[in-house]
């Protein structure tokens, strides 16, 4: 296979890898943007971003978002490859090695913002009746829900979010979180208390997830007092927070315990030439905001450390 010859190339296409991008190709560096198995990641399959400056008067979505970020890029010169990373040799220094799985690639530079993925609960039922009750996007799910009982398991942002989201559909919508306190911020948790379709149920796990070709009901535990139950429900959102997609990249980077690569303020990686932003490399903030700004600076870091070589 012949390899194709790059400048940059950023892996990945969420807000850090569309900003990257931007910039990347303001600065006249033609990048390409290997795309991975969805344009825009996770904000694709987030329902209202009220917290992205610069959209005051409407609730923005995250695909509204995506393709606005995605047609800013492309209208400086970015090229994207509808494909997936599946093999990197960083190990020679410039040029790298990157493999897709249609291509192979020489890139004097890489972006990477490969993101991170929604945790499961690793309970029985949970894989077996995805897209069959379960989901981890209300976004996309949610409105086969009309007028039924669904469960949201959670106590972050992300829980509350959609879970007030999923109420434009649903009847009812329980919230299962496994402590009493709340991890949401207050503003969230102030909409889902007033909200009459919702009701908490806490200090709960779930234990599985039951049903008969769809879901009907899970199974939980108490773990203040023990006791177990069975909830009746047509679906299960799960909003337990994510691990950074960076398999692909064990041996090449140095990362944290928890597969967090660890990246400077420079956004710099222990590889020189290699650039790290949005949440492949970011377990503290996580915002559209703060992917945005990381990404940013990777690809000024990035123009910085071609131009210093040439
Ligand atoms: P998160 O803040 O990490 O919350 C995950 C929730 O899942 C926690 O309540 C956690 O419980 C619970 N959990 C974790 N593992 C579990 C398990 N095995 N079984 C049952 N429950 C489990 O994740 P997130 O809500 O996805 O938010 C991620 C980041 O994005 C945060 O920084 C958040 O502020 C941000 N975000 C912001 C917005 C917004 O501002 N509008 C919207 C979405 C996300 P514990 O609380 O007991 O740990």
């Amino acid at each position: 296979m012949t390899k194709e010859k790059e400048r940059v190339i950023v892996i990945g296409s969420g807000p850090a890898g569309l900003t990257a991008a931007i910039y990347a190709a303001r600065a006249t560096l033609n990048p390409l943007v290997i795309v991975g198995n969805q344009l825009g990641g996770q904000i694709s399959i987030t329902a209202e971003v009220e917290n992205y400056p610069g959209f005051p008067e409407t609730d923005i979505t995250g695909p509204d978002l995506v393709d606005r970020m995605y047609r800013q890029a492309e209208r400086f010169g970015t090229r994207f490859e509808y494909d997936e990373v599946i093999e990197v040799d960083f190990s020679k220094g410039s040029p790298f090695f990157i493999k897709t799985n249609g291509k192979e690639y020489e890139a004097e530079s890489v972006i990477v913002t490969a993101g991170a993925s929604p945790r499961r609960l690793g309970v029985p039922g949970e894989n077996d009746f995805i897209g069959r009750g379960v989901s981890f996007c209300a976004t996309c799910d949610g409105f086969f829900f009309r007028g039924k009982d669904v469960v949201v398991v959670g106590g972050g942002d992300s829980a509350l979010e959609e879970g007030l989201f999923l109420t434009k559909f649903a009847n009812k919508v329980r919230i299962i979180h496994r402590r009493d306190e709340l991890r949401a911020g207050q503003a969230l948790k102030n909409r889902a208390y007033a909200n009459e379709k919702i009701e908490f149920v806490c200090n709960t796990v779930i234990d599985e997830i039951v049903g008969n070709g769809m879901v009907n009901s899970v199974t939980t535990s108490n773990l203040k007092n023990e006791k177990t139950a069975q909830i009746d429900t047509d679906g299960v959102f799960i909003y337990i927070g994510h691990y950074p997609n960076s398999k692909f990249l064990v041996g090449e980077l140095v990362m944290d315990e928890h597969g967090y690569i660890i990246a400077d303020e420079k956004m710099r990686t222990n590889v020189p030439g290699i650039f790290a932003a949005g949440e492949i490399q970011d377990s503290m903030y996580r915002q559209i905001a703060t992917s945005v700004g990381q990404g940013c600076a990777a690809a000024m870091q990035c123009e910085k450390w071609l131009s210093e070589r040439e």
